[in-house]
């Protein structure tokens, strides 16, 4: 044989070995059928981002039975998936105010990513100095695997399609790829953000007519900032070139330089259904887009690309419970100490306004604001928690509370809170907020006192 005519025989004897099935359209699978099934738990929380990753691991670490729905893909929320990766603020005027598993997470992911805390000794001059900042890909990592070891059922891609109490407990039914699951829960934890579940279950939210912009998250390379001729670059872009004011400053005094934050306002940003997020992620990749090919038209610019850009734009205020206590704006400030509050809270009055201002109250020396239990509980519900920027708190309180070491806080404090009611078998505004105070001790947490 010719060797030309040998290599095409040979050719065709290979693709002969791997194609014959594929030329005739066969049938290789039977179509797919719904996987529907019914699980039961103890506790069931919904929404794995700030607050929830960290009330499921507490959850589990109590041995309750465990499950956890997350409509993305990954733990984490504002955190990660948006972006916000520097959770503060565990410290406040010297002192270390909230701990527990949200600062054993946050540790954990420093130490593995061979990063340095900040000087908590020192009071800054600039609150968010004392953030800090974590790897998101090792914080999703790390929070993913403390989850499992603790025992929690992760579903991702899932998201509640109705919420039902009945005979003293709730039926959850949760749609995702390819699933429905009809979950019975002891204990129902919504740290979605938004409070879609206590909205589904039937229970009163709270939210004004104005809401914060949400942000796009994003970091620009390609040029030097120190080395751009500004005065012949608009104003209103010398922000979005210096990479926002915390990386700006983060890059002048030498810290920690691998958080990219950048980002676009979107007006109206609502993540709670996928109707409204939907617009809120289009809305922030065509103002970044927009931004763009502006910024490229100026001297010193031509060059700029986007170097990385968060998967959905993040949001700062949607709907809030409106729960046993309503936290305000004079408790904040004044730190007034709740008898049941479960953990603290500190960060100036944060509220973004209209994209030009953010109205900003910072707290006295030597005050910190306190959350209540009742503030994690909607009015008139049974065995029913939530945890996160949801919880029940006027508008500029929530400016404040909504920060995230505040809500890992919660977080553990309403599950240590859910697995206490399911123990002495009452709902969670019958529980004596002494004995979990006494329990989260146990779990390493600070409770005000
Ligand atoms: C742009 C921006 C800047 C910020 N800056 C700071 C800062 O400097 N410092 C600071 O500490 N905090 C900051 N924050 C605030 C803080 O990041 C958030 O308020 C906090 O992370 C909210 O936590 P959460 O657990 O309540 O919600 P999220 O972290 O948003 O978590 C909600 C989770 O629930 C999931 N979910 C939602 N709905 C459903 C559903 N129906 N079914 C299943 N899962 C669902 C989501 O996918 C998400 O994972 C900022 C926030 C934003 C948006």
């Amino acid at each position: 044989m010719k060797r030309r005519s040998m290599i095409k025989s040979m050719g065709a004897v290979s693709l002969g070995m791997v194609t014959p099935s594929l030329s005739k359209a066969e049938k290789l699978v039977e179509p797919y059928k719904t996987k529907k099934q019914n699980i039961s738990t103890d506790i069931l929380v919904v929404g794995g981002g700030t607050a929830g990753t960290i009330a499921a691991i507490q959850a589990g670490r109590t041995g309750a039975k465990t499950v956890l729905i997350e409509s993305g893909s990954q733990l984490g929320g504002c955190t990660t998936t948006g972006g916000v990766s520097f959770p503060g603020i565990f410290h406040a005027w010297g002192e270390q105010i909230i701990s527990g598993i949200g600062w054993e997470l946050v540790l954990d992911a420093v130490e593995l990513n061979g990063d340095q805390l900040p000087d908590f000794s020192k009071i800054p001059k600039s609150h968010w100095k004392h953030q800090v900042a974590v790897n998101p890909a090792i914080y999703v990592m790390l929070a993913e695997e403390k989850c499992l070891e603790a025992g929690v059922d992760i579903r991702y891609y899932e998201t509640p399609t109705s919420v039902k109490f009945e005979h003293g407990k709730w039926l959850v039914e949760s749609t995702g790829k390819g699933v429905k699951t009809i979950i019975s829960a002891k204990q129902l934890i919504d740290c979605t953000g938004n409070a879609l579940i206590a909205s589904m279950a039937g229970y009163n939210l709270l939210r004004e007519k104005e809401t914060q912009p949400g942000s796009l998250v994003y970091s620009m390379g390609g040029y030097d900032f120190d080395k751009l001729d500004l005065s012949k670059i608009p104003k209103r872009y010398h922000k979005a070139l210096d990479q926002n004011i915390l990386t700006s400053q983060i890059r002048k005094t030498g810290e920690n330089t691998f958080i990219p934050y950048g980002y676009v306002y979107v007006y109206g940003a609502d993540s709670t259904t996928s109707e409204t997020h939907t617009v809120a992620n289009q809305k922030g990749r065509q103002n970044l887009l927009q931004l763009i090919r502006e910024l490229r038209e100026f001297p010193g610019c031509e060059n700029i690309r986007i170097t990385s850009m968060k998967t959905e734009t993040a949001v700062r205020e949607t709907f809030r419970i409106d729960g046993l206590y309503k936290i305000t704006k004079e408790d904040y400030v004044s730190g007034r100490l709740h008898e049941d509050a479960l953990s603290y809270s500190f960060y100036p009055v944060d509220l973004h306004r209209d994209g030009k201002s953010i109205y900003q109250e910072f707290l006295k020396l030597n005050t910190v604001a306190s959350i209540p239990m009742r503030a994690l509980i909607p009015k008139n519900s049974e065995n029913f928690l939530v945890a996160g920027r949801c919880l029940s708190s006027d508008r500029l309180a929530n400016s404040a509370l909504r920060v995230q070491a505040s809500c890992m806080g919660m977080g553990q404090a309403a599950a240590v809170t859910a697995s206490l009611s399911i123990e002495e078998g009452v709902t969670p505004a019958k529980i004596s907020p002494g004995l979990v105070k006494k329990r989260l001790k146990e779990f390493g947490a600070i409770v005000p006192s």
